[in-house]
């Protein structure tokens, strides 16, 4: 079973039992694997198919890691003046339901690991979205265009992304997302080359996803299941 088998963090292990999940969906068991030995994906997935698990488990998992390596060091409210959230992984979906439903699923994953996710979509207010990243943030959940709007107003940085997943990256091209995801990206690319780990999901893969895929994702693995 690969939620046993792989090298999750523990207290995700645990939560993985709490939420009931006992054998992993198709995309999960190959995804998981991949996705913690740090390679770039490429994934075919479907509504329904368990996606946001194969995305969220590797990230949440990382970034307790990385903490661990780095001396428990628990991510800090801002302060000492700084307006700028500084997230350190990054879930863009193309709408308010997707990002709500994996800010949910990705709450319980994290359940008491210290591990903070917020949410940022459009057709909302804006104010109590930038409150909720004043408290600190490590996983940010965003539809494209409230994201771009947070960068503008020097809200939010992308400069620390470790991590970033493309939900349904078909859908949001169709929905006219691309030049803003290419903004998005384009933000991250913090020396050394290679340090981002991207992992792309969508249902289909036209030229211009597979386009996407080529400019964002460095040598990647492909997974159809
Ligand atoms: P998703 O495709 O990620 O939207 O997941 C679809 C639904 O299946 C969600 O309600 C998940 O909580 C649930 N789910 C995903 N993976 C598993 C699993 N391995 N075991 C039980 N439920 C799951």
């Amino acid at each position: 079973n690969v939620f046993a088998e792989t090298e999750l963090h523990e207290d995700l292990k645990n939560n993985i039992e709490r939420c009931k999940y006992v054998k992993p969906t198709p995309v999960q068991r190959y995804a998981i694997p991949i996705a913690v030995a740090g390679r770039d994906l490429m994934a075919c997935a479907q509504t329904g198919s368990g996606k946001t698990a194969a995305f969220c488990f590797p990230i949440i998992s990382g970034i307790m890691k990385d903490r661990l390596a780095s001396g428990l060091v628990p991510s800090m409210p801002r302060g000492g003046g700084s307006d700028v959230a500084y997230p350190t992984a990054l879930i863009l979906s193309p709408t308010r339901e997707l990002s709500c439903q994996i800010h949910a699923e990705a709450t319980k994953f994290a359940y008491q690991t210290g591990v903070k996710i917020a949410v940022a979509y459009g057709g909302a207010p804006i104010g109590q979205q930038l409150r909720v990243l004043e408290r600190g943030v490590d996983i940010l959940v965003a539809t494209p265009g409230r994201l771009v709007d947070m960068i503008e107003r020097e809200r939010v940085s992308l400069k620390k992304i470790k991590y970033l997943a493309l939900d349904e990256a078909d859908r949001m091209l169709d929905m006219g997302f691309e030049h803003q995801i290419r903004n998005i990206v384009q933000q991250m690319n913090m020396p050394p080359p290679g340090d981002r780990q991207t992992l792309l999901f969508s249902a289909t893969f036209p030229d211009n996803i597979q386009k996407l895929a080529s400019d964002f994702l460095s040598n990647y693995v492909f997974l159809a299941v």
